[in-house]
């Protein structure tokens, strides 16, 4: 007998811990079978569960999942612009963010005697350089904390296209003049650029290229900020843990006013900082109005290819075909080095350049609101972007001066899926576009590519299921003025 039991010992234990281990794969078994069984069994891929929701969702609960969706980067931004007038506002008078400077605003246009002011109402300048204005000048302008909360709100509309009557002249001739000071003021424009990072890293963006012309900073004073100073300045304020905490990467492009009289000197200037800075500042763009014919691409072929001889390894994104008239402005800049285009809104007009571009490796960087409220495309529908799109040219979507359109990149996306029903395969194209043909150095950018399709397989497995309207309700959104206004969303 003892025998025996001394034999089945052994074979107890083994019963046992098999058991055990059996009740280990049921658990997980089931969880498996509770979970994922069903998503599984039910063979639909998430292109095609992308279809159902489009056909079955509300425009809130299509916007909500946009909202949700990971987004890649956004390589076409210009700093200062790409700020919203509620940010602004905000930061502007907030004591520890301007370190007491205080900023002013033309609220109250007067008729002052032999002085006739080019500012635009809720022009905003720094304390410095209001005190300098004659009396009555002076007078006009209110501290923007001593607004009424009438003159807040034209203060806040004053920085955005909110009308159907304005366009590229309001954007050009007024938005610039109302930041003001605000954007000259290193601490508040930095800080203004730590809030935009968090707010594109809420809605699923990992990186940023921002425009800086300069960086044209001035002190309390008024005094100009050395270039260099000011990079210190930007530098340092990314390294700080509120900006560090978004998860975001962001690099600058050097970027020069195209009809400037001095645009060839600024590009020499703009090529030396890159080579001081090339981790931070990681190529070169040009902007402004292409219809002003002082800044024609041609005009900068030979300052191009002089720094060429200087310089290797600095990439151009620039400015192209931004423009309703027909013209070959993309072929010109594609002749002055552009690795990237852009808008490239009037390229269909040019045919051998379209065909050149064809499966070839020029990004085209469409911003379909910043095409509309500017009126270089009125109607999004007659956006050449599909065109572009799917006939093998490589394009990716961006927000442009989205502090003036109100917007954020969720509204890019929105009207793209909307307006030219794109797919998932087509919006996860999209997506990898904008890393793969970022500036960044080649090791960041395989990472950020890496987790641009980690997160992609994450949403999908969130998303896949028929509990969807569900996972929606809890995205929390934010509301975007443009979305509102276009498209009746939160309403
Ligand atoms: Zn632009």
């Amino acid at each position: 007998m003892l025998f025996w039991l001394r034999q089945q010992r052994p074979m107890t234990r083994f019963l046992r811990s098999s058991f055990k281990l059996y009740r280990r794969q049921l658990a997980w078994l089931s969880l498996l079978v509770v979970g994922l069984l069903p998503r599984i069994l039910s063979a639909r891929t998430f292109p095609q569960q992308f279809e159902r929701i489009k056909q079955a969702a509300t425009r809130e609960q299509l916007y909500r999942l946009l909202y949700a969706m990971p987004k890649g980067g956004d390589l076409h931004q210009h700093f200062n612009l790409a700020n919203l007038a509620e940010s602004w506002l905000l930061l502007a008078t907030d004591p520890k963010v301007t370190r007491n400077n205080v900023f002013y605003t033309r609220a109250r246009p007067r008729d002052c005697p032999n002085i006739t002011s080019t500012a635009p109402r809720f022009t905003t300048l720094q304390k410095s350089s209001v005190e300098i204005l004659p009396p009555c000048q002076r007078d006009e302008y209110v501290a923007l904390s001593a607004m009424t909360p009438e003159e807040r709100a034209l203060f806040v509309s004053g920085l955005k296209l909110d009308r159907d009557d304005e366009g590229r002249q309001e954007f050009f001739d007024a938005i610039g003049s109302r930041i003001g000071d605000m954007g000259r003021d290193p601490n508040l424009a930095s800080a203004a650029l730590v809030d935009n990072m968090r707010r594109f890293a809420a809605e699923g963006l990992r990186y940023m290229e921002v425009f800086v012309i300069g960086p044209k900073f001035i002190d309390i004073y008024g005094q100009p900020v050395a270039v260099e100073r000011g990079v210190q300045i930007l530098r340092e304020r990314l390294m700080t843990p509120d900006a560090q905490a978004t998860g975001m990467t962001v690099r600058f492009l050097a970027t020069v006013v195209r009809h400037h009289p001095d645009a060839e000197s600024q590009i020499e200037r703009a090529y030396e900082l890159v080579s001081k800075h090339r981790d931070l500042f990681v190529g070169i763009n040009i902007a402004g109005r292409e219809e002003d014919g002082r800044g024609h691409a041609l005009r900068f072929v030979d300052v191009f290819r002089r720094m060429r001889t200087r310089y290797g390894g600095i990439p151009l994104s620039l400015h192209a075909g931004e423009s309703e008239a027909p013209g070959t402005q993309v072929k010109d800049t594609l002749l002055l080095g552009a690795n990237r285009i852009g808008h490239g809104t009037n390229l269909l007009s040019d045919q051998s350049t379209l065909l050149l571009m064809r499966g070839n490796h020029y990004l085209i960087e469409t911003s379909l609101l910043s095409n509309q409220l500017l009126k270089y495309v009125p109607d999004i529908k007659q956006h050449p972007f599909p065109e572009f799109l799917r006939i093998g040219i490589p394009v990716c979507l961006n927000t442009d001066d989205r502090g003036a359109w109100d917007s954020n990149m969720t509204d890019e996306f929105f009207a793209a899926v909307t307006n030219f029903n794109l797919s998932w395969e087509e919006i996860v194209a999209i997506g990898r576009n904008s890393l793969t043909y970022s500036f960044a150095e080649s090791p960041v950018r395989e990472r950020l590519l890496r987790e641009y399709d980690t997160a992609v397989k994450r949403f999908e497995l969130l998303y896949i299921g028929d509990d969807w309207p569900e996972k929606l309700r809890q995205v929390n959104l934010p509301k975007s003025g443009y979305a509102k206004r276009k498209w009746g969303i939160f309403e």
